[in-house]
């Protein structure tokens, strides 16, 4: 049976929950390998309208296995308000429907507290963190200055191994920051709070998946961010700090023997970005507001307005490439039927030459984006259901990135509800 990944082509924000969410019937369980909840995903179905950060988006549907994967940020503060937060809408996530790899290292409530910290020193040469504690996380987990899940689950080990890590970061907090040090029993109350409410979920997931995968099991890996955000393909250092591209998941998911058969690449129909770096397409004033109004682009997690322009296809032809997908999504086709035109950026300018390649991060400022335009349709497609419903313009638009971007578009989405989707 085949495994599929559900990965985003451009700066984020592309809808992979609205994907997963509506894929997630056709597959036993679905695994978040990498991010934390410094990026949001929203899902409208019939239990209402979430913006879902570490929870898996297959936790709505009934007989799913959800399982946070040993390469995500384990926020256990941020992943028991969600729990809390779902369950007021009734969805209630018990240790049969999410499962936490006891080798997912875990963020320490300091993360989020020198995320801050390190923002307002660099003032206005941030990086626009969302101060999730993201960042500091990855760097502890690679120095090895963090806990595994499963230590939660050996409590004098755990008091031993924190010990030594609280003395190291006090160093940090004290003499870099000027910052409060942490206490034992400041981080004991912390653990006992929320440490104690993430042990049922915590489980050896790799024997888990192993055994699923020998009965044939079929499994739906859901990234979070997207090409361009990836650490080590994307526009660094204005990326996020792990690995966001399909590649990563059998590494990531606590399970390598785990093959992604099919790579799923979400493309927005327009450019948006959350956050700082180089974003050639760019509008600004008027025609950027509109955009943003028509697509409410506004970030799940912090209200932040997006970024907005046209389709980037230099950028999201790289997108498709380091993602390797073998069937893309457009999604938000709706939103542009306001525009008389549609614009797309079809290649850079950089130092005079007109390219077609997505440049290296530190020219990619030079660049300046050459727009063609394209008929626009002219009317409401949110309610087209079929392929051949859907206007001449509208299908040429999705032709036209089918062609560019060198993949098939296996589906096209017209609104954010489950059902609002053609499938080609
Ligand atoms: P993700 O992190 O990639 O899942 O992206 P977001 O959570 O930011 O999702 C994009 C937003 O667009 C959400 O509010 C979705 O409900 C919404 N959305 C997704 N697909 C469509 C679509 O085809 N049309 C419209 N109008 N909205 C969509």
């Amino acid at each position: 049976m085949s495994n599929c990944a559900i990965v985003g082509v451009n700066w984020g924000d592309e809808g992979k929950g609205r994907m997963v969410d509506l894929l997630t019937e056709d597959y036993d369980i679905v695994i978040r390998y990498q991010g934390g909840g410094n990026a949001g995903h929203t899902i409208v179905n019939k239990y209402g309208k979430f913006a879902l950060h570490l929870l898996p988006s297959g936790i709505f549907r009934d007989g799913v296995v959800n399982i946070l994967g040993n390469g995500v940020a384990l926020d256990p503060e941020n992943l028991m308000n969600e729990i809390d937060t779902v369950a007021e809408s009734g969805v209630f996530v018990t240790p049969d429907k999410l499962m936490i790899s006891d080798r997912a290292s875990v963020l320490l409530p300091w993360h989020r507290e020198l995320d801050g910290l390190e923002e307002a020193r660099l003032a206005d040469k941030k990086y626009g963190s969302t101060k999730q504690g993201i960042a500091p996380f990855y760097s502890d987990k690679y120095q090895k200055k963090t806990i595994l899940a499963g230590e939660l689950l050996y409590p004098e080990h755990l008091r031993e191994h924190l010990l030594g890590i609280l003395e190291w970061k006090n160093l940090t907090l004290k003499n870099v920051y000027g910052a409060e040090e942490w206490t034992w029993e400041r981080l004991e109350a912390w653990l006992s709070e929320y440490g104690e409410r993430i042990k049922p979920y915590i489980k050896d997931t790799g024997a888990y998946l192993r055994r699923a995968q020998s009965e044939g099991k079929r499994v739906l890996f859901e990234a979070q961010l997207a090409s361009l955000r990836d650490l080590d393909y994307g526009i660094y250092p204005y990326t996020t700090s792990s690995n966001t591209l399909a590649a990563y998941a059998p590494v990531g998911c606590s399970c390598p023997s785990l093959k992604v058969d099919e790579i799923i690449g979400v493309i927005k129909a327009y450019s948006t970005c959350v956050g700082e770096g180089p974003f050639t397409c760019e509008w600004f004033g008027e025609e950027a507001e509109k955009l943003r109004e028509a697509g409410s682009e506004y970030g799940a997690k912090t209200g932040r307005p997006r970024r907005v322009g046209p389709l980037d296809i230099v950028a999201t032809r790289y997108g498709v490439q380091v993602q390797a997908a073998t069937c893309v999504v457009i999604t938000k086709l709706d939103v542009l039927s306001y525009m008389d035109k549609i614009p797309v950026c079809t290649h850079y300018k950089l130092n005079g030459e007109v390219i077609d390649y997505f440049p290296f991060p530190s020219v990619l400022p030079d660049a300046e984006p050459v727009i063609e335009y394209m008929d626009g349709w002219g009317c409401d497609i949110s309610g087209v259901r079929r392929w051949e419903d859907l206007p001449r313009a509208a299908q040429e638009y999705v032709l036209y990135i089918e062609r560019e971007v060198g993949c098939r578009v296996g589906y096209v989405s017209v609104g954010p509800e489950r059902e609002s989707i053609i499938i080609r």
